[in-house]
């Protein structure tokens, strides 16, 4: 059985003309100790799907699951679930061990076993030079070491963590991400992160579910959901894409400009689609089917961003990895001739 099972919930703010529909009928079931990330742009409804699961919000209709008991109408301190906030939300005037060990009393766990707890939970999280600290005498990546410790403490059968490393700077976001991945596959315990940074879904997850306005649009690992993207949304968020339209031929089909691609599909001669093209998946051969023009060419240490023209003025990005002795040699201006890998072109509904 999964670890959490949402079915079908929907979440209205506020009532009449001016209620907002944060979430429009979610469906989802996230695994026994997987890494499953919510990601989505800003207002897109992860906070409140996340808040349904802790138990901070009832939702409107739907019901929530959790370990294969419904807990739809039980208070958060019912539910086998812990947060950790963007907000560390650490108690200031007590010691790193005393906010470990502070939730950890007050569900009244016994002396002996919150000592024991207190003390791996410090170990497990790199802190034991720093035990007696307060939290104004730790950095940024060191306070969200305690808040994790924190949750982690009472054994949750679930952690919800709600854009917890977005309060840090690039680097030792870096570092955390790696101490996250660390200690979910140490605890086992399954883990719901909420993010809008699609690198950091792509690289921390084992499953990802892609969110806009209130609804789940893909579910899927990173490699489904970065080589198949369900619609040109996704294929957008996630990445950069090139997206062309073409016609549907027998073998192959044309782009706006003319050009002829080879390319089998099972969708019917006439048919208009969108053709979704990672940069990566863009070749510069001679054999190529697509006549472009160079317009820029952008050297960015292991590879280079050569951006072409088609002859209708259509623009395609093409990302070249560099050769060891150094660039790629393109100029601006030069002829070249585009072909796309094998199996490399999406084809969107248009
Ligand atoms: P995200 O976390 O993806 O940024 P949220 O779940 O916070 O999105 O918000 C989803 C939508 O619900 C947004 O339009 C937001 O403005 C609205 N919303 C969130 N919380 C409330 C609230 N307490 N009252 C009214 N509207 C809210
Ligand atoms: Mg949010």
């Amino acid at each position: 059985q999964p670890a959490i099972r949402i079915a079908d919930a929907r979440k209205l703010y506020g009532s009449g003309e001016a209620a907002v529909r944060a979430l429009d009928g979610v469906s989802l079931d996230i695994l026994n100790g997987e890494f499953f990330t919510l990601l989505g742009p800003s207002g897109c409804g992860k906070t409140t799907l996340l808040r349904l699961i802790a138990g901070f919000e009832t939702p409107t209709e739907g019901r929530i699951h959790i370990a294969g008991a419904d807990v739809s109408d039980d208070p958060p301190n019912r539910r086998p679930v812990n947060t950790v906030f963007q907000s560390y939300a650490l108690f200031p005037h007590m010691s790193v061990r005393r906010n470990i060990a502070f939730g950890l009393e007050m569900l009244g766990r016994q002396r002996g076993e919150i000592a024991e707890t207190v003390e791996r939970m410090i170990a497990l999280v790199q802190l034991s030079d720093m035990a007696e600290r307060t939290p104004t005498q730790l950095s940024g990546g060191q306070q969200q070491r305690v808040a994790l410790a924190r949750a982690l403490a009472p054994k949750p059968k679930v952690l919800l963590l709600d854009e917890p490393l977005s309060a840090l700077d690039l680097k030792l976001r870096k570092e955390m991400q790696l101490e996250l991945k660390r200690l979910q596959h140490e605890t086992g315990i399954t883990f719901v992160f909420v993010t809008h940074d699609q690198e950091e879904a792509l690289t921390m997850s084992d499953r990802i579910g892609v969110m806009r306005g209130g609804r789940l649009l893909q579910v899927g690992s990173p490699r489904e959901i970065y080589n198949h993207p369900a619609d040109r949304f996704v294929a957008d968020f996630i990445g950069e894409t090139n997206f062309l339209s073409a016609r549907v031929e027998a073998e192959a089909v044309v782009l706006q400009n003319g050009a002829r691609v080879p390319l089998a599909s099972t969708r019917t001669p006439g048919s208009m689609v969108t053709l979704a093209v990672r940069p990566e998946q863009v070749q510069l051969r001679p054999d190529g089917p697509i006549a472009a023009t160079v317009r820029q060419v952008v050297y960015s240490g292991t590879d280079t961003h050569c951006y072409a023209a088609l002859s209708d003025g259509t623009q395609i990005v093409a990302r070249l990895q560099n050769p060891p002795s150094g660039e790629v040699g393109l100029q601006a201006g030069e002829a070249i001739r585009i072909g796309f890998a094998e199996d490399a072109v999406q084809m969107l509904d248009d």
